[in-house]
């Protein structure tokens, strides 16, 4: 029995598998082949991957393509996004999984046992996949549900594929009166219309062909984009809601990625989070697996990590939607300006105890926090500032170098000890900015 078995190999299982190896811990990962999709990764979602170590993944990502951007009526090139094939991409993160040490099963899971002190998945002829103490549940949207917490107004994304001549990668987002639209073409030829609107009305499968051919035509954007280009296959929908879930921790169990939160597809975050999201829990699950008495720390990091990672994500969507100010009473437009609500006031600067990750493990730690950050800052260039701090305040400067002083004291080379210090005044926690120092 492994000691994690993950189910689902997208980039949050396959980024938390590769996390867990490096720390020594032995994964069983199954994954099956997804439905074909393309979509446009963020600088800092590939960054995140390339920071996992995900070599093969990051290869199969394209270049940094030009997007156009049709919204409120003005047509801008807002910075560029990556054109990746998903399943292409899926089956480099599964090789990376495998290259990091994790022992990789293709297969799709069709249930999940109780077995010993541990979990066994297994196949739809009951057959065992795969088994391991502690679970990860990574199988994004076709994950079983759990309860949701937090639903943002219902979303479908249909989309279809065409193929034309090779050319150079770029994309374009527009918006219309009931939803808006995501265009992409890939070297190879391949060009995509996705057309996103509200899943209140949700066309039957057999009729996606048609109402895609249908919203396409009131499109010209989008109708000059595949001009001259021939369908390849039908229409498909996929699920585009922002759903917060519960996590589903206990002391042997966790679900990551989309399968806890999925966010809306406009905010541009989906792999980002899931991969942020994987790092988060890597050191979540590192922590129970060497001490299961940490569970009410660890419960604490993951529900403020997950809840933070999805309102990012959440506000992120809903500048842009606000930002579309043609038709506030058309129903798609209406319902995504008015989620989320009101985030909650921002914190005053101060010192807080929050879990947070040290060493790749979950500790209760003093963290200073500012309107502007916050979730706290444990550490600046290596430094703890909750001890820089309160030295400061015991034994108050006495003259000299203020840096090299603290960094005898606390051990730390003082060039890294300066940043820190800049750091504090800048953000008001030292003399010379507008806070006190006492918690
Ligand atoms: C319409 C739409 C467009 C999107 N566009 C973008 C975009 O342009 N950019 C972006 O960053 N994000 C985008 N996203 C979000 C992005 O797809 C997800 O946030 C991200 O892939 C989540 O990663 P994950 O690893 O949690 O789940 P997934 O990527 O969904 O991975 C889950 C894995 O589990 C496997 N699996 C599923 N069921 C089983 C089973 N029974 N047995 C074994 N394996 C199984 C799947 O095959 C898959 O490999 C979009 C989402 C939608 C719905």
């Amino acid at each position: 029995m492994a000691d994690v078995l993950i189910l689902g190999g997208g980039p949050a299982g396959a980024v938390l598998a590769r996390r867990l190896t490096a720390l020594g811990h032995e994964v069983a990962l199954v994954s099956c082949a997804r439905r074909p999709a393309v979509e446009g990764l963020s600088v800092r979602a590939v960054e995140g991957l390339r920071r996992a170590g995900c070599a093969e993944a990051v290869a199969t990502v394209g270049a940094l393509a030009m997007r156009s951007v049709d919204w409120n009526g003005r047509r801008t090139g807002l910075n560029g996004e990556h054109l990746v094939d998903r399943p292409v991409l899926d089956a480099a993160l599964l090789r990376d999984a495998a290259t990091g040490g994790a022992t990789v099963i293709h297969a799709a899971v069709a249930r999940v046992e109780p077995m010993g002190d541990g979990w066994r998945a297994v196949d739809d002829e009951g057959a065992t996949l795969g088994a391991g103490r502690f679970l990860v549940e990574a199988r994004g949207r076709r994950a079983p549900n759990a309860p949701a917490r937090e639903t943002g107004p219902r979303s479908l994304a249909v989309s279809r594929s065409y193929q034309g001549r090779p050319g150079p990668a770029g994309s374009a987002a527009l918006s219309f009166a009931d939803g808006w639209g995501w265009l992409a073409a890939l070297p190879d030829g391949r060009r995509v219309v996705q057309v996103i609107t509200d899943g209140t009305e949700i066309p039957a499968r057999a009729d996606l062909t048609a109402w895609h051919a249908a919203a396409i035509s009131t499109l010209p954007q989008a109708a000059d984009w595949i001009a001259g280009c021939t369908p390849a296959g039908a229409a498909e929908a996929r699920d585009a809601t922002a759903i917060r879930r519960s996590a589903g921790l206990s002391a042997d169990r966790l679900r990551i990625g989309d399968a806890a939160f999925a966010v809306d597809p406009l905010s541009g975050h989906g792999v980002y989070a899931a991969v942020a999201w994987a790092f988060a829990a890597a050191a979540a699950v590192n922590t129970l697996l060497t001490d299961r008495s940490a569970l009410p720390l660890v419960e604490r990091f993951v529900e403020e990590r997950c809840t933070e990672l999805f309102a990012q994500a959440a506000a992120a969507g809903n500048v842009f939607y606000r930002t579309e100010e043609r038709w506030p009473d058309r129903p798609f437009w209406s319902r995504r300006a008015a989620w989320p609500p009101a985030p909650p006031p921002l914190p005053e600067r101060g010192i807080r105890r929050r879990a947070v990750v040290v060493n790749d493990r979950i500790e209760e730690r003093p963290v200073l926090v500012t309107p502007a950050l916050p979730r706290g800052v444990l550490a600046v260039e290596g430094i703890e500032l909750w001890p820089l701090l309160a030295t400061a305040k015991e034994r108050p400067d006495q003259g000299g170098d203020l840096a090299e002083q603290w960094g005898r004291r606390l051990g730390q080379p003082p060039d890294r000890v300066a940043v820190a210090l800049a750091w504090l005044a800048r953000n008001g926690f030292l003399p010379g900015g507008t806070s006190h120092l006492a918690p």
